[in-house]
């Protein structure tokens, strides 16, 4: 029997899109538990005993005082874990990268604020509940794998 390839968490990707000049990185922990410790080694410390997930921005990431003032390219990290990667937590998380994307692009000059706050949290709510009706949906009724 083939020996099973041991894998390094935490997993990172780069995530670039097409047509964007920046870019955002996904890290994945093994479990909950390791992306809670995950978080605190990284000095990441608006995790609550809740989080199943978490996007940072970089502005915040690398502590800078001033909103805006980004040292590269990378915009934001998703931190994730094997426990919680269903369909409407990866949507909800996806609502905030596309803003902090958006803060980025527009130098935090947005209607919901220079960094999330409860409109966004309620916005990444209903987007990932949507999202997870529709594909549960479209699953049963054959219409995707
Ligand atoms: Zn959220």
């Amino acid at each position: 029997m083939a020996k099973a390839k041991a894998v390094k968490y935490p997993i990172i990707y780069e995530m670039r899109r097409g047509t964007w000049n920046d870019y955002w990185r996904v890290a994945i922990y093994k479990n909950n538990a390791a992306l809670k410790k995950g978080l605190k080694a990284e000095g990441i410390v608006d995790a609550t005993p809740d989080t199943l997930a978490l996007v940072h921005s970089t502005a915040s990431y690398t502590k800078k005082l001033e909103w805006g003032d980004f040292t590269s390219s990378m915009f934001a990290t998703l931190f994730l874990s094997l426990d919680n990667m269903g369909t409407e937590i990866l949507c909800h998380e996806s609502v905030h990268i596309g803003m902090a994307h958006e803060r980025f692009i527009n130098r935090f000059k947005m209607e919901y604020g220079d960094q999330c706050g409860t409109n966004e949290e309620r916005l990444a709510y209903y987007i990932g509940s949507v999202m997870r009706g529709l594909v549960e949906t479209l699953r049963e009724n054959g219409h995707i794998e």
